[in-house]
C-alpha cells in the first residue's frame, strides 16, 4: 500500500543539519537549525533545570497519568508568567502541550471546529511550520506581507495595508517576540494599531511567542502581547519554553486562550480537552514538571533568570561584534541589521548562489531563506564569518 505515497518533502533545516555533520572540515559553521549555543558550541542543560530535575528526581511520588489539561501548576505559573499585571489573566486560561508546535495545532483545530471557514494569515516571511500546521487541521491559510530584503526591516506600509482588510472571519498569527525567521519585530505602536483594527474590524489575534526572553527581556518582550490582550476581548497565544528554559527534546509548552470571560474561556478548555484526547491524551510531564518547580520555587526562578540573562546577553553581544567587526573591514555601515535585528534569527538577504557558496567553498551552512541563527555562533568565529560573506560578494 505504502508504495502509493509520493516522495516526501525535505525538510529544509534538518537536511542541512544532517549535511553539516557529514562535512569533514574543522572550521564550518553550523547557522541552520535555531539551537541556542554557548561561546564552546553547546546547548547547556540550565542549571536551574538540573537542580529541578534532582528535585523531581528525589521528590517525584509517581509516574501514574497526570490528565488531559497536564500539569495545572505549570498552567498557572505559565499564564502568569504571560499575563501577569494584565486584566486579561482573569479571563484566560492556559493547557500544557507538547511544546508550541503541539499548541499551534491544538487551537487550529479548534479554529476549525468552531468557524470552520476561517482564514489564518500568516508572515511572509514566517516560521516555516505554521502553514503546514494550519493546513493540516484543514483551515485555509494566506500571508501578509512582513520583510522588505532591501533595507532588512519591516515592510509596515504593505503589512498594515493587509491588516485593514481583515474581517471577522479572520485570524491574524503574529509572532510575539524575536519573528523566526526575520528578526525583524514589531514597535509597540503596531500593537496598538492591531489591538484598535481588532476591536473595530472583528479579527482575532493569535500570538505565537517562542523566544520570550531573547530579545529585549523577558517582561520587555511581552509588551506587545500584554497590551493586545487588554483591548481585545479574545486571543490565542501559543508558548515554548524550548529556548528560555532550554527544554528543546523535552517538548513544554502551552496554548492559552483569552475569552470575553472565564466561562466562555473554560468551555473552551473542555472543547480543547477532547482535541487532546483524540490526538495524544496527554502532554508529556518532565520539562513542565522542571518548568512548574523553577517557577514555583524563589531561589531556582532568580537563579532561571540570571541564566536567561546570561544567554540574552551573548546574543545581543554577538549582534554588536558582527555589526562592528563587519564596519572595521568594510568601512561601511550595510550590516547595521544584525544589531537592530532581535533574538535568535536574521535574514541576511544572501542569494541562493552565495549560500551555495558558503556551504560549498567555506564550510558555513545558512538555510535557504538566508536566515542564520546568530543565537548559535561563537565569538571566535566571526572574523572567519565576515571574511566569507565578503568573498562571496555579501
Ligand atoms: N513558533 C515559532 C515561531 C518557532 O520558531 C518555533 C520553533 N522554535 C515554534 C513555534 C515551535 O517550538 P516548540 O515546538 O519547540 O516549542
Amino acid at each position: 500500500m505504502f508504495e502509493l505515497l509520493s516522495e516526501p518533502r525535505k525538510d529544509p533545516i534538518l537536511s542541512l543539519s544532517a549535511a553539516y555533520k557529514d562535512d569533514p572540515r574543522t572550521n564550518k559553521l553550523d547557522l541552520g537549525i535555531g539551537v541556542y549555543r554557548n561561546n564552546d558550541g553547546i546547548t547547556p542543560v540550565m542549571a536551574a533545570v538540573k537542580a529541578a530535575e534532582q528535585y523531581l528526581l528525589e521528590n517525584q511520588p509517581s509516574k501514574a497519568y497526570v490528565g488531559l489539561a497536564g500539569d495545572e501548576i505549570f498552567n498557572e505559573a505559565i499564564t502568569h508568567l504571560l499575563l501577569a499585571g494584565t486584566e486579561a489573566e482573569h479571563r484566560a486560561i492556559a493547557l500544557q502541550t507538547p511544546g508550541a508546535s503541539g499548541a499551534l495545532r491544538m487551537l487550529a483545530d479548534l479554529i476549525r471546529q468552531t468557524k470552520p471557514d476561517t482564514t489564518v494569515w500568516i508572515s511572509d516571511p514566517g516560521y516555516v511550520n505554521h502553514r503546514p500546521i494550519m493546513e493540516a487541521a484543514g483551515l485555509k491559510v494566506r500571508s501578509y506581507p512582513y520583510f522588505d530584503p532591501n533595507t532588512k526591516t519591516l515592510n509596515e506600509a504593505a503589512m498594515l495595508a493587509q491588516f485593514a482588510q481583515l474581517g471577522p472571519d479572520d485570524i491574524l498569527l503574529l509572532h510575539g517576540c524575536c519573528h523566526n525567521p526575520t528578526g525583524v519585530d514589531l514597535e509597540f505602536s503596531h500593537w496598538q494599531q492591531i489591538a484598535s483594527m481588532s476591536q473595530k474590524q472583528g479579527f482575532l489575534p493569535f500570538i505565537d511567542i517562542a523566544y520570550q526572553g531573547f530579545g529585549d527581556g523577558l517582561e520587555q518582550d511581552l509588551k506587545g502581547l500584554q497590551h493586545v490582550v487588554d483591548q481585545v476581548e479574545e486571543v490565542l497565544i501559543t508558548t515554548s519554553c524550548s529556548k528560555n528554559f532550554g527544554l528543546y527534546r523535552e517538548r513544554t509548552g502551552a496554548a492559552v486562550l483569552v475569552a470575553k470571560d472565564k466561562q466562555t474561556a473554560s468551555k473552551a478548555r473542555s472543547r480543547m480537552f477532547e482535541i487532546v484526547r483524540a490526538n495524544y491524551t496527554m502532554p508529556p510531564d518532565h520539562g513542565s514538571a522542571i518548568v512548574a518547580h523553577i517557577l514555583t520555587t524563589p531561589e531556582l526562578k532568580q537563579q532561571w533568570l540570571q541564566e536567561l540573562n546570561t544567554m540574552l546577553t551573548r546574543i545581543k553581544g554577538l549582534r554588536t561584534s558582527l555589526r562592528t567587526q563587519f564596519q572595521a573591514k568594510t568601512g561601511e555601515d550595510r550590516f547595521a541589521f544584525f544589531e537592530h535585528h532581535k533574538g535568535m534569527f536574521s535574514v541576511t538577504g544572501l542569494s541562493t548562489e552565495q549560500i551555495n557558496r558558503l556551504r560549498e567553498e567555506f564550510g558555513i551552512y545558512i538555510v535557504g531563506d538566508s536566515r542564520v541563527n546568530v543565537a548559535g555562533m561563537q565569538e571566535q568565529a566571526i572574523p572567519y564569518l565576515i571574511d566569507s560573506f565578503l568573498a562571496v560578494g555579501a
